[in-house]
C-alpha cells in the first residue's frame, strides 16, 4: 500500500514543507493539535521505532534542534511518538510530532522545487 508521507518526500503529495535535509523532512501535520504541530520523519520507510537505524534516530534528534532554533522555541516544545495502531499510529512511516503552544511567528515554509 502507498505510504503517504513516502509520496510527500517523493514530492507527488503537497505539504508545507519548515526544514529537509539528505535524512528527514519536517512538514505541517495536517490537522494541528497545537500553535505549532510539526511532523519529524526520516526519509527512508520505517514503520516502528525499534526497527528505525540508530543513526537514522540521532539525525531526527538533530533536526529537531535545528528546527527548535529556528523557530526560537528551544525552551519550548514536547515530543510524541505514537508506536503501533493500538497507540493511535495512524501513519506507518515512523515520525515525531513536534507540538508548541508557543508562537508560530517563525513558522515560514519552504518552496519546494
Ligand atoms: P500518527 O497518529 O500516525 O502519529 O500521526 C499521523 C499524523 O499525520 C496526524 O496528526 C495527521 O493529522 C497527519 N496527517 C495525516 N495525513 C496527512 C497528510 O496527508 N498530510 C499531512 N501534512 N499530515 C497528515
Ligand atoms: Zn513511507
Amino acid at each position: 500500500m502507498a505510504c503517504i508521507f513516502c509520496e510527500i518526500i517523493a514530492k507527488r503529495r503537497p505539504a508545507r514543507v519548515f526544514f529537509e535535509d539528505d535524512a528527514t523532512i519536517v512538514f505541517a501535520d495536517i490537522n494541528p493539535k497545537t500553535p505549532v504541530h510539526l511532523l519529524v520523519c526520516p526519509k527512508e520507510h520505517h514503520e516502528r521505532i525499534y526497527k528505525i537505524p540508530e543513526n537514522l534516530m540521532v539525525r531526527m534528534l538533530k533536526t529537531i534542534g535545528i528546527i527548535a532554533e529556528k523557530l526560537k522555541l528551544e525552551n519550548n516544545f514536547r515530543l510524541q511518538l505514537n508506536n503501533g495502531a493500538l497507540a493511535g499510529q495512524i501513519v506507518d512511516h515512523l515520525h515525531l510530532h513536534f507540538l508548541s503552544r508557543g508562537t508560530a511567528e517563525n513558522l515560514v515554509f519552504e518552496e519546494r522545487k
